[in-house]
């Protein structure tokens, strides 16, 4: 069995050189997922008949969504729910509301709960869910009609104990409120655990909407110490401005690092001084985006992400680092707080570079966590202080970043490598275990 990573995996040899036809899909996410699950598969000698099961969603559930618009014609949507794998305990995983809804793209964010809950060690499977919809177009009484109608769709997978939400890209406490209501109703009675990330006054946890940020602020930190970097002054650069990256360059403000750069869908900022990340969001949150923010200078999107920082932080989309930009970004960390924002063929590069990269199954975990707390809240009844949410979730991420960083260590690997081998090898112990059920 090889354990030392092969550092010449390029467009001409290892992963691409095996697979042709990956090499022209870099961009579809669930083969992004499935050659990271292989190469912890091999490097773990993981048993074949496993290696199958585990490449393959226990469950795919497609649905057409038809709504009733505001001046009463009808708009049909496809809604999409994925439960990749459950051996851990219940499906767990958001809702994204989205025009890049696939359900190749659904199947990979299913797979990447899997791996995710399994690194932060917390007892649940992954899945995923979305609808293929512009949000954006939508008047609210459309959303509300468009998220009950999809919950009633795949009203058979939910539950507290098989199959429990939360949000995503482009959904939040407003929807996850529909959705507890609509299956409430289904069902008779009140029931809060059936998806997390809920407003408080509803049963949500204290914490929930930060953690995600916080997660990424928590890891961004132990990175810096681990490559022996001063957190104060430390520069960064955050793609994306939603709850995930405005939360992260908010804590990390607070910590003392410098936030250079910042950017949502419609323009990024530079700011050499550091940009005030409190007046950014406020801007964002009264305007809607970034756009006319005047604490920084505009620059191209895409500069962002090859700016010579400390830390670069993704915190939007899928496929932001590919073969075309990877040899170009000049960061020394990167905080995957968006899923999936790297393609596998540019892991590669960034590790020719010597990048050092907190996978997204690790760096964005906060927010599960917090889910687990909120859905363990909700069970017991009894509710945490917000003091004692954000220990426990630091608790669980310095563990989770350490435990990581030995099998790196200990296997010569890279972060993502080794925050796959952990998981896969927490998932498929417990697979051994149950068996095949005949
Ligand atoms: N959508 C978030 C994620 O990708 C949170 C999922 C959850 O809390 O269930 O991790």
């Amino acid at each position: 069995m090889a354990i030392i990573e092969d550092r010449r995996l390029t467009p001409a040899h290892g992963i691409l050189g095996r697979d042709k036809d990956r090499f022209l899909s870099e961009e579809n996410p669930f083969e992004a997922m499935m050659s990271r699950f292989d190469r912890a598969a091999e490097l773990l000698d993981l048993d074949p008949g496993l290696v199958k099961v585990l490449r393959q969603p226990e469950k795919q559930i497609i649905v057409a969504v038809p709504v009733l618009k505001d001046d009463g014609s009808v708009d049909v949507y496809t809604g999409y729910r994925v439960l990749y794998n459950t051996s851990r305990g219940p499906a767990k995983g958001g809702i994204r509301f989205d025009t890049a809804v696939t359900l190749e793209e659904v199947k990979a964010l299913a797979a990447w709960m899997t791996w995710k809950c399994a690194v932060v060690d917390i007892p649940f499977g992954g899945s995923k869910g979305g609808v293929n919809c512009d949000p954006e177009k939508m008047s609210l009484g459309e959303l509300e009609r468009m998220t009950r109608r999809y919950t009633a769709a795949i009203i058979n997978t939910l539950g507290p104990d098989s199959d429990v939400p939360a949000p995503d890209v482009n959904t939040n406490e407003r929807v996850m409120a529909w959705l507890m209501d609509t299956y409430s109703m289904h069902v008779g009675h009140t029931v809060t655990a059936v998806v997390t990330g809920k407003p408080v006054v509803m049963g949500g946890s204290l914490g929930r909407r930060e953690a995600t940020g916080r997660g990424c602020m928590i890891v961004t930190k132990e990175a810096l110490n681990h490559l022996g970097l001063a957190v104060r002054n430390a520069t960064v650069a955050v793609q994306g401005f939603g709850n995930v990256g405005s939360v992260a360059a908010d804590l990390l403000s607070q910590e003392g690092c410098r936030i250079v750069a910042i950017g949502d869908r419609h323009v990024a900022l530079y700011n050499a001084d550091g940009i005030d990340v409190q007046k950014a969001i406020e801007h964002s949150r009264k305007h809607g985006s970034l756009k006319e923010f005047t604490g920084g200078d505009k620059m191209k999107p895409a500069e962002l992400l090859t700016l010579d920082v400390d830390v670069l932080l993704p915190a939007a989309l899928e496929n932001v680092i590919t073969t075309k930009n990877a040899s170009q970004v000049r960061a020394k960390i990167i905080c995957e707080g968006a899923n999936g924002p790297t393609t596998a063929p540019a892991d590669a590069i960034l590790d020719e570079k010597g990048v050092f990269v907190i996978p997204d199954i690790l760096a964005n975990a906060g927010g599960v966590t917090v889910s687990y707390f909120e859905w363990v809240q909700n069970r017991g009844g009894y509710f945490w202080t917000e003091d004692l949410v954000n220990d426990r979730l630091r608790d669980i991420m310095c563990r989770s970043f350490a435990n990581v960083l030995d099998i790196a260590k200990k296997h010569k690997v890279n972060m993502r490598t080794a925050s796959y081998m952990l998981s896969v090898e927490r998932v498929s112990t417990v697979h051994k275990l149950r068996g095949i059920y005949a």
